[in-house]
């Protein structure tokens, strides 16, 4: 039997050479196929205007719904600015051991924190996110160890200082070594 992929779904607009690289970073660490697909994505149906940001919570509903053939795990990429009720924002959110999770860029670019736009710190931390959130998804928790990409993070700066791999513990946790 073919073994199902981990879809990786754009939901907005991302250049090809940063959606490749991440599913070149997913099949290396979770050493699992990963499938490329685009998703017309109704967006503004998600809007909040009482806090003008996304809610996360709904979207994450919308894309455990869609139904995609050959899936096994799905994670869907956002540029816009999404929160959940107790936070002010977050980089992504998974359900923990399910099969959807969601991840935007928004709050990783270093125009909001008043710092020069680098599009490779970007690319960096976006990576490290997607990987973070299917960890949580393979059913990983937060990690101490402070280079392992499941270590939790709060500010960029949290996402700059780990590694975008999962350390010996949290892989021989999910079964790869
Ligand atoms: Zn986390
Ligand atoms: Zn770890």
């Amino acid at each position: 039997m073919k073994k199902q992929s981990i879809i990786l779904i754009s939901c907005d607009h991302f250049e090809k050479d940063l959606t490749d690289d991440i599913v070149k970073a997913i099949v290396h660490e979770f050493q699992h196929p990963v499938v490329f697909k685009e998703y017309d994505f109704e967006i503004s149906n998600f809007y909040f205007p009482g806090r003008r940001q996304y809610d996360a919570n709904k979207i994450l509903k919308e894309v455990s719904e869609m139904v995609l053939p050959g899936s096994f795990k799905k994670i869907g990429l956002f540029r816009v600015d999404l929160f959940i009720p107790i936070l002010t924002y977050i980089f992504g959110q998974a359900f923990l051991n399910g099969n959807t999770g969601i991840v935007s860029l928004h709050r990783l670019r270093n125009e909001l924190y008043g710092i020069k736009q680098s599009k490779t710190i970007l690319n960096e931390r976006f990576k490290k996110v997607v990987i973070h959130e299917i960890g949580h998804m393979f059913g990983l928790i937060h990690c101490q160890n402070p280079i392992c990409v499941m270590r939790s993070s709060t500010y960029v700066e949290d996402i700059d200082q780990k590694s975008q791999n999962l350390c010996a513990k949290c892989k021989t946790e999910i079964g790869i070594s």
